[in-house]
């Protein structure tokens, strides 16, 4: 035998087992998203890299060590999405999606790749859930949109659910702060980690998320983007913050908050679940009033989440599951009976039952413990002359004519 191959380091296989707690996850999702009027969307599994060179922005993480990228062998390079904001924002601008009401309200489930160290809850190929309200920069947008994240974690019984909110102002307001904060940073450039100092040019804000000892001292006195939004930017996060109080939906206004990715303006959030240690984001998201722009479509305004699946599923208490039930199992003697047991499944399916046929030779015993196992409800034995049907729950026996199988079950469907 040759060596056992396995999936790549930081990705893995969804088994059937694991497959149905993903349907009802995806079943919820729909329900709850639909219901609010947003529609799917699937965007290609790869873009042109620039979408997230432009997109997510040249500084990040993400831009800098995490994406996939390869030559289409063309010499155009192309990147596995690391994220699904950016080309929904470039879907909206190619198909001229300003021009339908607005806002465009869209949700996704899909997979997404980054080259990141793997551990519990952080994959190399993982899925997430998102939505995106495309065109209004009314604060209710940000709202609605963090309020349906909330419902969908609390419908999914993810536990221990902890929201904390922040705002970036605009994106001027933010280039001008990031001027301060480096001003700052510089200031006390030997107090800082190493990682921290090499990044003052490049990416300031993450200095908030360090845990290094001096760097967290300095981050403690640094200014806060919070203390200095401009008064629009000011009234758009208390009105956000206002509704989602009346929505009963509890959170914490975070001044430290950063997230990732460069786009977001304005609104940021973040959910966490106490239930998971270290990777402990189960979803997040915010405005990006510029991106759409950036990505070579109109001025336009817009506010989105996505929701890691794999963090969803660590964190709940348990999601409703309901395998497909089996209404008929197609059991027969011998070689020769299989071409009318093979009709018979046929049939049943055709007359939407959900029908399955024996397709590994057991003997009539194994066939109808196999059956049992499944949970089928009746259980057709095949013969030449007749079919006997068997009501798997009461344990009754009818014979019937091979002809009238599924209409004999619809019939004592329809009695019970
Ligand atoms: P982000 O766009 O980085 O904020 O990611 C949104 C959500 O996706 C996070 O809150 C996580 O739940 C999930 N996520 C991000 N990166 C990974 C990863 N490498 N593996 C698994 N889940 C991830």
């Amino acid at each position: 035998m040759s060596e056992k191959l396995q999936v790549p380091r930081g990705t893995y296989d969804v088994l059937p087992q694991d497959a149905d707690t993903r349907v009802a996850l995806e079943a919820t999702a729909r329900r709850i998203l639909e219901g609010a009027g947003y529609r799917r969307i699937e965007t290609p599994t790869f873009e042109r890299t620039e979408v997230f060179a432009r997109g997510v922005g040249a500084s990040t993480d993400i831009v800098q060590k995490e994406m996939y990228t390869f030559d289409d062998g063309g010499g155009r390079s192309v990147t596995l999405r690391p994220e699904g904001t950016a080309p929904i924002c470039r879907a909206y601008a190619e198909h001229g999606m300003h021009k339908l009401p607005q806002p465009v309200k869209l949700w996704y489930l899909s997979s997404f790749f980054r080259s990141e160290k793997p551990q519990q809850g952080r994959y190399r190929q993982f899925w997430q859930i998102g939505a995106e309200a495309l065109g209004s920069d009314d604060p209710a947008v940000d709202a609605e949109l963090i309020v349906l994240l909330a419902t969908l974690l609390s419908e999914l019984e993810v536990g221990r659910v902890r929201l904390r909110v922040g705002s970036l102002g605009t994106l001027d307001a933010r280039h001008a702060y990031r001027e301060r904060l480096q001003a700052h940073l510089r200031d006390n450039a030997d107090r800082l980690s190493e990682d921290v100092r090499s990044r003052i040019e490049l990416n300031p804000l993450r200095a908030f998320d360090s845990d290094h000892a001096g760097t967290r001292a300095v981050m403690a006195e640094a200014p806060l983007l919070l203390d200095q939004l401009d008064r629009a930017d000011a009234e758009h996060f208390a009105a956000v913050r206002e509704l989602l109080l009346r929505a009963g939906v509890e959170h914490e206004v975070d001044p430290t908050l950063v997230r990732g990715l460069d786009y977001y303006t304005r609104t940021v959030f973040e959910f966490e679940s106490g239930k998971l240690s270290a990777q402990n984001a189960v979803g997040g998201g915010g405005r990006y009033d510029g991106l759409v722009e950036m990505l070579g479509g109109p001025a336009t305004p817009g506010c989105g989440w996505a929701a890691g699946i794999e963090r969803i599923l660590l964190a709940s208490d348990g999601l409703p599951v309901a395998p497909a039930p089996v209404d008929l199992y197609v059991a027969f003697g011998g070689a020769q009976q299989r071409r009318a047991a093979f009709a018979l499944a046929d049939e049943a399916r055709r007359a939407r039952m959900n029908a399955q046929i024996e397709l590994a030779g057991r003997s009539l015993k194994g066939q109808l413990k196999h059956a049992d196992r499944i949970g089928a409800r009746y259980v057709a034995i095949v013969d030449d002359e007749t079919t006997v049907l068997k009501d798997m729950q009461t344990g009754e026996q009818f014979e019937v004519d091979a002809a009238g199988v599924v209409a004999r079950i619809l019939r004592e469907r329809g009695m019970r």
